[in-house]
């Protein structure tokens, strides 16, 4: 059961951060869910950044600026984001529970905690997303995806906003699940940019997101003999690093084996979806 001893909405950044690290037991509540499925935990001072974080996507002309306070919903029905990426917002969080807990959950619980089932920070690994904090400042969410969970001694930092800019990439979301509320038991993001270049993410394998590596070496070294050669082909060759390019794993939604099958089939598609 979750207990709460006392709520706190600062009024300004400092405040939210001076509370947050008074004690290991205060803590940031975003929309709250995935701290309310713990089994015992006892939270000191809950600490509601609505008064200090928007909740808002602002369209700037080179980017778009998406708040921690932001929700699954927000992402998934916000006209200028999904026009500028043809509903690839929509596509990856639609099928996330129903609609009553996307507007609950929020961008900034899901970022920041970093889950291994999710499909949003896949959808967000492929669009070169920077993430700002309010002391760290501005970090590559790739660069976040590899670092370890802050140790229980360090100071906790408050996520500000993921960033997206506007590079003209195509992205293109697949995930496979029993049904629409499940977790995916697998997912795969990838985008194209302008210049040609491809970046293939994996998630909910089920650990936390990561990039095919070996899988994007060959789409993105294809060279001249290459270009002529169909693209299919190229595919072909690109999917068949995906099982030795990310680690896969089982757990009740599935099998490491039956993973690595579903893998090469959702991204064989995503960059079918990008390359039309
Ligand atoms: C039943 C259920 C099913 C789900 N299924 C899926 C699914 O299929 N796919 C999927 O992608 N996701 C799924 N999710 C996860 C969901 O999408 C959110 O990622 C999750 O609920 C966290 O968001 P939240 O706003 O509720 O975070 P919270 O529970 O409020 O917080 C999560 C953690 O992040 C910290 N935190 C929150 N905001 C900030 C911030 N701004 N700065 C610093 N720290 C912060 C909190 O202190 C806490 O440690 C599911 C969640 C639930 C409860």
């Amino acid at each position: 059961m979750l207990k709460i001893k006392e709520w706190k909405k600062p009024n300004t950044l400092e405040e939210a951060y001076e509370v947050l690290n008074l004690s290991a037991n205060n803590k940031v509540v975003g929309g709250g869910l995935f701290l309310r499925l713990a089994s015992d935990l006892t939270i000191q001072t809950a600490i509601d950044l609505s008064s200090v974080v928007s909740d808002e996507i602002i369209e700037m002309e080179d980017r778009f600026v998406i708040g921690a306070m932001t929700t699954l919903r927000t992402l998934e029905i916000n006209h200028a984001l999904n026009t500028a990426f043809n509903q690839y917002f929509k596509v990856a969080v639609q099928d996330i529970v129903g609609v009553q807990m996307r507007n609950i959950a929020t961008v900034g619980g899901t970022v920041h905690s970093k889950y291994g089932f999710s499909d949003v920070l896949t959808a967000f690994a492929v669009m070169d997303a920077t993430l700002i904090f309010y002391k760290g400042g501005r970090l590559p969410l790739k660069t976040y995806l590899e670092m370890p969970r802050v140790g229980k001694r360090e100071k906790r930092d408050l996520l500000l906003a993921v960033e997206i800019p506007k590079d003209g990439r195509t992205c293109a979301f697949q995930m496979m699940r029993n049904s629409s509320s499940d977790f995916a038991i697998l997912n795969c993001a990838v985008s194209k940019t302008i210049s040609g270049n491809y970046e293939v993410a994996i998630g909910a394998r089920p650990q936390r997101t990561a990039f095919a590596f070996e899988t994007m070496k060959v789409l993105n070294l294809r060279g001249e003999s290459q270009a002529k050669r169909p693209f299919e082909a190229c595919i072909q060759e690109a999917i068949s690093h995906i099982e030795a390019d990310v680690t896969f794993g089982s757990n009740r939604f599935g099998t490491a084996a039956y993973r690595k099958q579903i893998a090469k089939v959702l991204v064989k598609r995503a960059l079918m979806e990008v390359s039309l």
